[in-house]
């Protein structure tokens, strides 16, 4: 059972580390253009814990329709009571009574891409490094068939393999991370990309690069390339297709009976040097220091919040609560501690 895991709620845009590479260049080749849905809006955060909340529901209701009682149990109880750390004003960290680990929850998939992205940034920062390769965020596209999800990424996945051990790619990048996204159309069609971490020996024709794609899948060129220009926030940007592969709120149950049926997809991966890079990391050293789980872990009642040195409190809140109290501290003013809740 998980009760009691930690979920640090954290603080990610203030406390988390940011290693920039601000020495990336501008080049002439990229392509700018990028899909719709690496855009996104930013929302709040109490948008954004409502937003889980619903998620939420619409997946329980989808699990009743599907009399999975035991899924829709366990999404329930899932982050249902949390037990808040805070200052009145910031959140140090939350501890769920209990969580469910299935992949498409809106919480526990957060709490995964947090460990991806705790995991694979001290790696990625010393392979750059190391190595003097700059990052690039590529994104493959296929052609649309009529297909099931699973063929649908299949099909990227081998694609993307053919790719790699082609000369071209092999001069032009030195590994890196993939992760897939899933979106499908108003046709039911599934539309399947892979976002790469591309580490970038030197700059290339990307007209070059859409050839080999073209070659390797037979009937796509399109791809986009965009530089990193801040290796933590192009991790993220990555990493959360892996946390949020669908929009879940236009799921329907039959969509819920499919993806039940992907149990054991991976949606996350290394490759090249990369991928033996990471095996021979010692994540002791370098981790240790940006480890902000490890950080939160050890706050307890009465340490001062790490933002404003205010001390921390203990807040019961029920899941229903969590968006109301983030609204609070979103609308009170620099310095005001918020009271009610205490
Ligand atoms: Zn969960
Ligand atoms: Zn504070």
């Amino acid at each position: 059972m998980n009760h009691l895991t930690l979920s640090t709620d954290l603080i990610t845009s203030d406390i988390l580390p940011v290693i920039s590479q601000s020495k990336v260049a501008r080049q002439t080749y990229l392509d700018k253009r990028v899909t719709k849905s690496q855009r996104g809006t930013k929302r709040t955060r109490s948008q954004r814990a409502r937003e889980r909340l619903q998620t939420k529901e619409h997946l329980v209701g989808l699990a009743r329709e599907l009399h999975e009682g035991e899924l829709a149990d366990k999404l329930d109880r899932c982050h249902s009571r949390l037990s808040v750390l805070t200052c009145g004003r910031h959140i140090a960290r939350i501890i769920p009574n209990f969580t469910c680990e299935f992949r498409l929850c809106p919480d526990c998939s957060r709490r995964r891409s947090r460990k991806l992205q705790n995991k694979y940034l001290p790696m990625m920062s010393a392979f750059m490094l190391h190595n003097r390769v700059t990052p690039v965020h590529l994104v493959l596209t296929q052609t649309h068939r009529k297909e099931t999800r699973k063929q649908s990424a299949a099909r990227i996945r081998s694609s993307f393999t053919k790719l790699t051990r082609r000369s071209f790619w092999k001069d032009n990048f030195k590994g890196g991370t993939w992760s897939l996204e899933f979106t499908k159309d108003k046709n039911g069609l599934h539309h399947t990309h892979l976002h790469i971490v591309g580490f970038r020996r030197k700059f290339f024709d990307i007209h070059l690069l859409r050839g080999e794609w073209l070659a390797v899948t037979g009937d796509s060129h399109v791809l986009h390339l965009k530089p990193i220009l801040d290796l933590a926030v192009g991790l993220q940007e990555v990493v959360k297709y892996v946390s949020k592969p669908l929009d879940i709120r236009r799921f329907g149950a039959a969509d819920l009976k499919e993806f039940l049926g992907l149990k054991n997809m991976r949606m996350f991966g290394t490759f090249g040097e990369f991928r033996d890079f990471c095996k021979g990391f010692d994540l002791s050293d370098e981790a240790a220091a940006s480890d902000l789980e490890t950080l939160a872990r050890d706050l307890v009642e009465g340490c001062a919040c790490p933002h404003c040195d205010n001390p921390l409190f203990d807040l019961r809140l029920s899941k229903g609560e969590l968006p109301q109290f983030y609204e609070q501290m979103e609308s009170s003013p620099p310095g005001k501690v918020g009271t009610s809740w205490n």
